[in-house]
């Protein structure tokens, strides 16, 4: 079967398109087989092609952990779902029988492991996944929006939901909405009833976040945005900042955050090693939440979200898989606003 691959770390020209991979079999009774109709990028894809530490690959290497497809094959112990069902994919493989597991807590499992990361990823043609990691959607859904939808939403669901627990009429700030997990938080962040701030370093993103449904923007090239949100909000601050830029922003994060404020991140893309006043973080009461992926709980609640329109991503382009590396350039250079999608087959 075709699929993109690497074989070793470093830059977009490691990606290489092969036709020789080996469709994968069942491997155990609890299994379904995806074939993949559109994968999607994420951020995450760019650290595994550049390597990242304790995650050691297998050349060649599928990468991509977002994808939507048809069943092809059930396992004999699988109930509820048939062949020819189309279903997104949650990209989070646990173990199923730690003291995590068992509390329905997945994303803390020690054995957790992430497709394209850990385990063959999905820019490929079929995919062998776990039964509990697929949900049915309906026959007619977009394959381009099933893929582009379910890592950023399940991990900004995490974050705001289940994480900083944000409540109506509350002040969220949101840095560089464009990426995904920013524009699944700003429509998470709306749909609780939160009064949202998004930030970019483009004015262009800007008015298309307000199109979104944003209510206030700020550019944030040469501006303090701690500052800036204490001045716009009469010294108060904000009661949750989204932060998954890391050194470049964790201070201005803190100068945005408000008495009793909730900073929580799912990363570091600017790098990450922070620094937090303690005499600051005590004082002020603040919370500072760590989130990553979603449990079978989220899973479940964004797709019934998913199905019933309520959510639903921001797509920027879609490649042919055979133009796959101009989706990953397009990526690093941090254009997009929305998804990057790969369309695998109709
Ligand atoms: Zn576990």
């Amino acid at each position: 079967m075709r699929g993109l691959t690497i074989s070793a770390h470093g830059g977009l020209d490691r990606l290489e398109l092969r036709d020789d991979l080996p469709a994968p079999p069942l491997a155990s009774d609890t299994q379904v087989r995806v074939r993949i109709l559109a994968a999607a990028l994420n951020h995450l894809d760019l650290f595994v092609v550049g390597g990242l530490p304790n995650v050691r690959i297998v050349a060649p290497w599928i990468i991509g952990s977002d994808a939507m497809g048809t069943i092809e094959e059930v396992g004999d112990a699988v109930s509820g779902l048939d062949v020819g069902d189309r279903v997104l994919i949650n990209p989070g493989l646990s173990d199923r029988t730690c003291e995590y597991c068992r509390a329905g807590e997945q994303p803390l499992c020690p054995r957790f492991g992430v497709l394209g990361e850990h385990l063959p990823g999905t820019l490929t043609e079929q995919i062998v996944v776990p039964s509990a990691n697929v949900r049915r959607v309906a026959a007619e859904t977009d394959p381009v929006e099933g893929a582009a939808f379910t890592l950023s939403t399940l991990t900004a669901w995490r974050m705001l939901v289940s994480r900083a627990r944000v409540q109506r009429g509350e002040h969220v700030l949101i840095w560089g909405i464009g990426g995904g997990v920013a524009l699944a938080c700003l429509q998470i962040a709306k749909l609780l009833g939160a009064y949202v701030t998004v930030t970019s370093g483009s004015d262009a993103k800007l008015e298309r976040a307000l199109a979104l449904g944003a209510d206030a923007t700020i550019n944030h090239r040469g501006v303090d945005v701690g500052k800036e949100m204490r001045a716009r909000t009469g010294k108060r601050g904000v009661e949750v900042v989204v932060d998954s830029v890391g050194e470049a922003t964790w201070g201005q994060s803190l100068g945005a955050l408000g008495r009793r404020g909730r900073l929580v991140t799912c990363g570091g893309t600017s790098g990450p090693m922070v620094t937090t006043d303690v005499r600051r973080l005590f004082w002020n009461q603040w919370s500072i939440l760590g989130s990553t992926m979603g449990n079978d709980d989220e899973f479940d609640a964004i797709v019934g979200h998913f199905r019933d329109g309520r959510l639903r991503p921001v797509v920027d382009r879609v490649y042919a898989l055979d133009d796959a590396r101009s989706a990953f350039e397009r990526m690093a250079s941090g254009e997009q606003f929305g998804k990057l999608v790969v369309r695998i087959a109709t």
